[in-house]
């Protein structure tokens, strides 16, 4: 149970639905979005629309990043990464972990430099009880604009490329789960590392 009084959201000119605007027992950290609840899944479903106001942008990088660093407290288990709509927020936005650094990426555009495509096993904060074995692109490139508003790009690969691809996919509604061929690829999570 959360203390609504003491730890609502901040207000501002998102429109987030009520029932994720309780946060975890730290200020200014949302809720991580599961598909656990038919409301959960329905907004991890919903594909995320591009910001244009930069100061939108900061806000919700803030609290994808407090968010992240809290995940183990709310799913028990930690990320690499997190996008806007797992806060229950439909932007195009998302923070990763590059190379050990937390980045964020602003309505990225995502292109293989190959096809060449390597299978590897996958876990989600908002699925925090699965792994799917997921093939993604080894090497591509991300264009995006930062919290700055420089328009940018980076070339990825391996598994910073597989961070960005899985972040990119939450944009469109799109989860790991969709990667299975058959059910039983779909496991009980016994990794820690998940975004
Ligand atoms: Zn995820």
């Amino acid at each position: 149970m959360s203390n609504l009084s003491e730890h609502h959201m901040p207000s501002g000119s998102f429109n987030i639905p009520p029932q994720w605007q309780v946060t975890s027992a730290k200020p200014n950290t949302p809720k991580i979005v599961t598909h656990l609840t038919p409301q959960g899944l329905r907004l991890l479903r919903t594909p995320s629309k591009p910001i244009t106001d930069l100061k939108q942008a900061a806000q919700v990088a803030e609290w994808l990043k407090n968010t992240l660093l809290d995940a183990a407290n709310q799913v028990g288990i930690e990320g690499v990464g997190l996008s806007a709509i797992q806060i229950g927020i439909p932007l195009q936005i998302f923070v990763a972990e590059i190379n050990g650094v937390l980045e964020v990426f602003i309505n990225p555009k995502i292109k293989p430099t190959s096809p060449q495509k390597e299978i590897d096993t996958e876990g989600c904060l908002s699925l925090p009880n699965i792994v799917v074995p997921v093939p993604r692109y080894k090497k591509i490139i991300v264009k995006y604009t930062t919290l700055q508003g420089t328009k940018t790009q980076k070339v990825l690969k391996g598994f910073n490329a597989r961070v960005v691809q899985h972040e990119f996919d939450h944009l469109q509604g799109k989860l790991i789960t969709d990667y299975a061929l058959y059910p039983s690829q779909i496991k009980k999570a016994s990794t820690t590392v998940t975004s």
